[in-house]
């Protein structure tokens, strides 16, 4: 037997049993031995049988009286007396006839079970009991629970490990020992041991520091590696003139926040450097990040580089190219930037390609087929991504394959990551935070509301209206649901507004299923103000800049996530004009924790912190697909260990380690090296 032999090698599986394990994804003896329980069921004290009170007992006695029969058909009952010094109980099994042929008399058992009344009879019912003096396997130990499935429970999952127990003992360490010495840890093999066979309560902790430590060290480690290879690329020096920025700056019709100009500061540094600059850009929905974006690229421009800016859709691409023309015009700089999206003509495509080749169209803006399509951007000095896309290796390497070095990467998402995700989701990065809202901003009023306050709700929209203002609908389905009744569809509430309260104002719809075509024109119908009220699905969600809306309902506010509300809210709130928001419930139940937190606040940060919170990492928006999730013992609200690890792994780096030495380190770095989902 192997580590990576089938399951099936293992004494006791069979063919059936196997492929019951294999549902559970296990295949190889490797993946049970890290297939860790769930929690602990704690029967390792033993309890005198005079002393028994209803509950979850152990008791140490010899079995007597063993008699099975039938009480009706299909119904079979083996009864029993389990005796010590103390007294005497019963013991009851329904439908395990083999049990009175199994049980040897005068010999003492450790039996497990609930001790309950049944029958009017206290009893322990469906117990387990095994031969005092082996090494227990479901009886008066700690029992591990693990996740199960029909015709696979946890007691077989734990005869099955105790045949494995050589393997787990023989298991080879995978961390360098002065990792193990100074962070106090437990070797791999006794972690892997007593995660599935603690003694002691203590042990499972043990274990648990051992195993989590390990999974967090891998993930920060590699994000490390990724900074480190980063750092031995080569990209184009941008000397930064401190004219041209203040001239920038003088024809804004604003004036930029402290957090603007800081963040400003640190990217300015980075691009006068030969390293490659590999930066995060964390800014709440409407703190301005465009602006940061543009200043950037300014260095670039005046330096005869260019700079590629990457949006998620069309629609965002076309907007950030309006914005940033409008942007660079009074410095005369405006005919540098161009457009490359999918949809365009073959002809204007062409003329585009070839006046990004020529180095004439110096910032290029259009979605992330920009890199992916054959462009010839050889002066590529700085890549801008927009949201919630992020760099793997693979990328990097198509990258440098194509401009002949490393482009700095500015990477911006509106979604506000908790301090500890930052370090392990993007630990590969530097992080700079935008938390101010620009000064002229008042914060958008968000009001929880009841179904039978409708009409009010919507009087108060056309108030808004009457004064020149828009609004966004947004609603959870595009269709009514047969499955999903009581929720609102954006196809039905358009028509029920169209034709009822709103039939005096221009209405319009937008959901996903519609064409892009269809869908952009719509969007800029809102844009150009040619529609007031927008229903739409969450496809609004991303980056949609209409500062005249001012008004948002959200139906069935409380069927969304917080993330998610918190998003869609940012689409307002853009402008000089009083915002609100208004969260539609589904019911006139009192409102959930989280409508009430996104009532009660417009800070993003807190906001995710409670998320966090309340439905664990996974819920963070846009960390889905991250690899860093799949832990299995480490939490990655653990602060303190993420801090650890992350110094410990900078000292692997500094130590100069090598991986090779470390071959299961190794491979799980790879994996995660390969973690990307800019697709
Ligand atoms: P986001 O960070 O969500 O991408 P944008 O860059 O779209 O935000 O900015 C939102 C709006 O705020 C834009 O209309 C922009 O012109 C404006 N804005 C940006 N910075 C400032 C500032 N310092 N003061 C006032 N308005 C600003
Ligand atoms: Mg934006």
């Amino acid at each position: 037997m192997e580590l990576d032999s089938p399951i099936q090698d293992v004494k006791g599986v069979g063919k059936q049993l196997s492929s019951k394990f294999n549902k559970l994804g296990i295949h190889t003896i490797a993946d049970l031995i890290s297939y860790y329980p769930k929690y602990y069921e704690d029967y390792s004290k033993i309890t005198d049988i005079a002393k028994l009170k209803t509950g979850k007992h152990t008791i140490k006695a010899k079995i007597n009286q063993v008699s099975g029969r039938y009480v009706r058909r299909g119904m079979h009952i083996t009864e029993a007396i389990a005796s010590d010094e103390t007294g005497s109980a019963r013991l009851i099994w329904f439908n395990q006839p083999y049990r009175a042929k199994a049980i040897i008399s005068n010999k003492y058992y450790l039996i497990s079970g609930d001790f309950d009344l049944r029958y009017q009879k206290f009893a322990m019912q469906n117990p387990s009991c095994e031969l005092e003096g082996d090494l227990p396997v479901n009886s008066g130990r700690i029992l591990p629970k693990y996740r199960e499935t029909k015709g696979l429970k946890s007691n077989q999952i734990r005869k099955v490990i105790k045949n494995i127990l050589p393997l787990i003992n023989s298991t080879q360490e995978t961390l360098p020992g002065w990792i193990i010495k100074s962070n106090k840890l437990i070797s791999r093999s006794k972690a892997l041991y007593l995660i599935h066979y603690p003694k002691l309560n203590k042990d499972i902790e043990a274990a648990k520091a051992r195993l989590g430590f390990e999974e967090v060290f891998e993930l920060t480690l590699s994000a490390l590696i990724i900074k480190q290879l980063n750092s031995t690329e080569k990209a184009l020096k941008i000397k930064f003139d401190l004219n041209l920025a203040k001239d920038f700056i003088g024809h804004l019709p604003f004036k930029l926040t402290d957090d603007q100009r800081r963040v400003l500061w640190s990217i300015y540094k980075d691009l006068e450097k030969d390293i490659p600059m590999n930066r995060l850009l964390e800014g709440d929905v409407g703190s301005g990040k465009t602006v940061v974006a543009t200043m950037a690229a300014l260095m670039s421009l005046k330096q005869g580089y260019q700079v590629a800016l990457m949006a998620p859709t069309e629609i965002l691409a076309k907007q950030h190219a309006d914005t940033i023309h409008s942007l660079l015009k009074p410095l005369g700089m405006e005919d540098r930037v161009g457009l490359l999206i999918g949809k365009m003509s073959s002809k204007s495509k062409a003329i585009s390609h070839s006046q990004i080749k020529s180095g004439n169209m110096q910032f290029i803006i259009g979605t992330h087929a920009l890199i992916q399509e054959k462009v010839d951007i050889k002066k590529l000095s700085l890549i801008i991504i927009d949201e919630q896309h992020r760099f793997g290796v693979e990328q990097r390497k198509k990258l440098i394959a194509k401009a002949g070095h490393m482009p700095h990467v500015l990477t911006m998402t509106a979604t506000p990551i908790p301090r500890s995700l930052t370090l392990t989701l993007y630990g590969e990065m530097d992080v700079s935070l935008i938390k101010q809202k620009p000064e002229n901003r008042k914060p958008i009023i968000t009001e929880i509301c009841s179904p039978n306050s409708r009409d009010a709700v919507y009087d108060k929209i056309i108030t808004q209206l009457k004064a020149g203002r828009q609004a966004f609908v947004v609603c959870p389905l595009i269709l009514d649901s047969e499955v999903l009744k009581g929720l609102r569809s954006a196809e039905v509430v358009y028509k029920e507004l169209k034709q009822g309260y709103f039939k005096d104002w221009r209405v319009g719809l937008l959901h996903g299923k519609q064409k892009t075509d269809e869908k952009s024109s719509i969007m800029q119908d809102f844009i150009d103000k040619k529609l007031d009220i927008l229903v739409s699905t969450t496809v609004i969600e991303v980056g949609v800049d209409v500062p005249n809306a001012n008004v948002m309902l959200i139906e069935n506010a409380d069927r969304f996530g917080l993330a998610q509300l918190h998003q869609l809210r940012g689409r307002i709130g853009r402008g000089e004009h009083q915002s609100h928001c208004y969260l539609m419930q589904t019911d006139s139940q009192a409102p959930t924790r989280r409508l009430r937190a996104i009532e009660g606040t417009n800070d993003g940060f807190k906001l995710s912190e409670l998320d966090l919170d309340i439905r664990g990492p996974g819920a963070i928006y846009g960390t889905a697909q991250h690899g860093a999730l799949d832990l299995s013992i480490a939490k990655l609200t653990d602060v303190e260990l993420i801090a650890t690890a992350r110094n410990t792994a900078k000292q692997f780096i500094e130590r100069e380690e090598n991986l090779v030495q470390y071959s299961h380190l190794a491979s799980q770095v790879n994996k995660l090296l390969g973690v990307t989902n800019l697709n």
